[in-house]
């Protein structure tokens, strides 16, 4: 009944706020001409307008321009524009940039734990995952781990789910794995080199050639729209699903801490509203995408896309369990984190189960 009142309650206010917009315009147009202006940079880990994740960044910053009225400008740097892609942390943190657009595990050298805030092999999804960041207590846990880092995260997108990877070779047991050179980052690769393959890490521009030339045998990138634009099709013969080691790729904005808390609340409301948006849009643009090139692999492509098998994917998992204990019993900030977040998980599994898995 409490919760009841509560909720008739808070409905009763929000009804009434729609009197609260009543300023009149001479008044608004002496407030906005009195207010500081801020130009700001975003570095990002994407090469410039990348698909969906670099064109988010340029669309964060001009939804803040817009929301602020042009208050706050912000100078888009794709990655090696202004600092390389992976300094974006430092370059925050040290403020040659205020605000970076980027994933969380790509700065596990901080700190490891920074890597359970991306994504988990065998993990939560998009929709579960950002549950548990702004309503499971993640998004605090995130801001305590940055705090000494003098930035602040936030998420600002998610890729969904990915693709398992393209392989010239079938995976029908857990020694088609061993050998192999696979393009892998974060704690993927380092369960797949409890497999017997080895992790390798390329960046982007780098893959095509190196699995055409054989220096990889199998790669994984993200989901059929990139991995299409990529033109892995040409040149590998499977593409295997799920993407187990990355059931979802949250994308996060981090803003310099300093920079951050002397704005005026209504910017940094902005700018948090912003980073909202693309977590909603950037999520459901992936999915509108990769539905459509999917379709196109089938249709166009002689590429062959099959289904991890079971027991593969299960033992996957246990190394899964392995990768991730070692990690916590080293780093007591990972401990805290995978604790929250696997508690979180296993929670919301009752739900899901009669919501979704029908
Ligand atoms: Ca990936």
């Amino acid at each position: 009944m409490t919760e009841r009142r509560e909720f008739l309650k808070k409905a009763g206010v929000f009804g009434g706020s729609a009197l609260a917009f009543g300023c009149n315009s001479e008044q608004k147009q002496t407030a906005i001409h009195t207010k500081k202006t801020y130009e700001w940079k975003m570095v990002t880990t994407w090469s410039p307008h990348f698909p969906i994740l670099g064109e988010g960044a340029d669309k964060i910053a001009k939804w803040i321009e817009e929301m602020s009225d042009g208050r706050m400008k912000i100078q888009v740097y794709g990655g090696g524009e202004l600092v390389p892609p992976f300094e974006s942390f430092d370059a925050v943190s040290g403020g040659i940039a205020e605000m970076s657009h980027g994933a969380s595990y790509y700065w596990a050298g901080k700190s490891a734990a920074t890597q359970f805030f991306a994504s988990v092999p065998f993990g939560m999804n998009a929709q579960q995952m950002h549950s548990w960041i702004y309503f499971g207590g993640g998004l605090q846990l995130w801001e305590e781990l940055y705090a000494p880092f003098n930035l602040v995260p936030m998420p600002a997108g998610n890729t969904g789910a990915q693709m398992g990877g393209w392989f010239n070779r079938e995976i029908n047991s857990l020694s088609d794995l061993s050998g192999l050179k696979m393009r892998m980052p974060g704690l993927g690769g380092k369960v797949i080199a409890k497999a017997g393959s080895s992790a390798i890490l390329s960046p982007g521009s780098e893959i095509y050639t190196n699995l055409e030339r054989g220096v990889i045998d199998a790669t994984e990138w993200i989901g059929p729209y990139h991995d299409y634009l990529m033109g892995f099709h040409k040149i590998a013969k499977f593409y295997y699903y799920p993407g187990w080691h990355e059931p979802c790729g949250t994308m996060e904005l981090l803003v310099n801490k300093t920079a951050f808390d002397a704005l005026p609340k209504d910017l940094q409301t902005i700018i948090r509203t912003a980073a909202g948006r693309a977590t909603a849009e950037m999520l459901v643009e992936f999915d509108y995408q990769n539905q459509i090139y999917l379709q196109k692999l089938k249709t166009e492509s002689k590429v062959q896309i099959r289904k991890f098998p079971d027991e593969v994917l299960e033992i996957l998992k246990n190394y899964t369990k392995e990768v991730i204990e070692e990690i916590i019993l080293q780093d007591s900030n990972s401990k805290k984190i995978y604790e929250s977040y696997s508690k979180f998980q296993y929670e919301i599994k009752d739900w899901i189960d009669v919501s979704e898995k029908n």
